[in-house]
């Protein structure tokens, strides 16, 4: 793959969606990524590009993986990172999160990477602040880096994202995965496919270029890629699923259902998985075609893209 071009290179102000970027610009972040890899594979891995620069990690709803590989992206570029989350911040003190976030921006740091439960908070923040700002999970609205890295797994894995069959698979009313790579996937040119029971397929989703299934082995006939979701139950007002067992038993992924799919079909999934709810241990586990472990290696690369992206947009700004 070659190195993307500075000139061409996408560097935009914020990273808040995948919603309204261009193939190219996808591209140009999974080509960027790419590179990235082969870095974090080194035993010495520090990068230059974010020297002197200051990260903040503004966390209001837990994480595992996106914290802790968007602190790696950044040192691993050089820059200094400090986390915060919602325990330790005055947010328990009734402040609102946008005083918090130009509190945070008076002490001039240069990218602020928010995840917030509520839908268009990131956005909002964005606007109050001078810093950039990435988007790592917005309520159920977006989570551009997952979907990234997603598909820089894919085509990794493929060589292509055009014209493969996507099988998303699960809670996707309640997924800010599922509509970021609904938007990815279609823009790359992907036939995508989404499965779930009708309380957890939302109204008109078609409009979004999708094919609804209720019935999984009809969804995952012929698929290339097989995306699993976690029901998200901190986000559910009420009972979507008659019970857990059930939704395992209709649409829980297990070696059956998958004989449905391509025989060199990839399992993917963003994390957290919950063994027995939405995916069975032998098929999360198969080491032929589950990729979930990649999908997290992938993540660190793709944070890396996304840092630089965000901050060589300030150094072709500043005078
Ligand atoms: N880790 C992903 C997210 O933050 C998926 C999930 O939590 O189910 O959206």
């Amino acid at each position: 793959m070659n190195a993307p071009d500075a000139n061409t290179r996408f560097a935009p102000r914020h990273i808040l969606g995948i919603e309204g970027l261009s193939p190219d610009q996808i591209t140009s972040l999974l080509d960027a990524a790419d590179g990235f890899v082969a870095l974090n594979r080194r035993r010495e891995k520090k990068g230059e590009s974010l020297r002197g620069l200051t990260v903040i990690n503004l966390f209001f709803e837990t994480s595992t993986r996106t914290q802790t590989s968007f602190e790696m992206a950044a040192k691993r570029l050089g820059a200094d990172v400090i986390n915060m989350s919602v325990a330790t911040s005055s947010i328990y003190k009734g402040e609102s999160l946008i005083d918090t976030a130009m509190t945070l921006n008076a002490m001039r740091p240069d990218v602020l990477v928010v995840r917030h439960p509520h839908s268009g908070a990131v956005e909002l923040l964005s606007q109050k602040v001078t810093c950039a700002v990435i988007n790592c999970g917005d309520g159920s609205h977006e989570h551009p880096t997952q979907a990234l890295l997603d598909a820089l797994t894919i085509r990794r894995r493929k060589g292509t994202i055009a014209g493969l069959v996507v099988t998303i698979c699960g809670d996707i009313a309640h997924s800010r995965v599922a509509r970021s790579n609904i938007h990815l996937l279609t823009a790359m040119g992907a036939r995508v496919r989404v499965v779930g029971p009708p309380t957890l397929i939302p109204a008109m989703i078609e409009r979004m270029g999708v094919e609804v299934f209720h019935d999984m082995v009809a969804g995952l006939a012929d698929a290339d890629i097989v995306m699993m979701l976690r029901l998200q139950l901190e986000r559910m007002h009420g009972t979507f699923v008659p019970s857990l067992r059930e939704n395992f038993h209709f649409y829980g992924l297990d070696e059956d259902k998958l004989a449905a799919a391509k025989p060199d079909a990839l399992i993917m999934h963003p994390g957290p998985i919950n063994r027995g709810v939405e995916i069975d241990t032998s098929v999360a586990d198969d080491i032929d075609r589950s990729v979930i472990t990649e999908q997290v290696e992938m993540g660190v690369a793709v944070r890396m893209a996304c840092l630089e992206a965000v901050t060589a947009h300030q150094e072709a700004a500043s005078p």
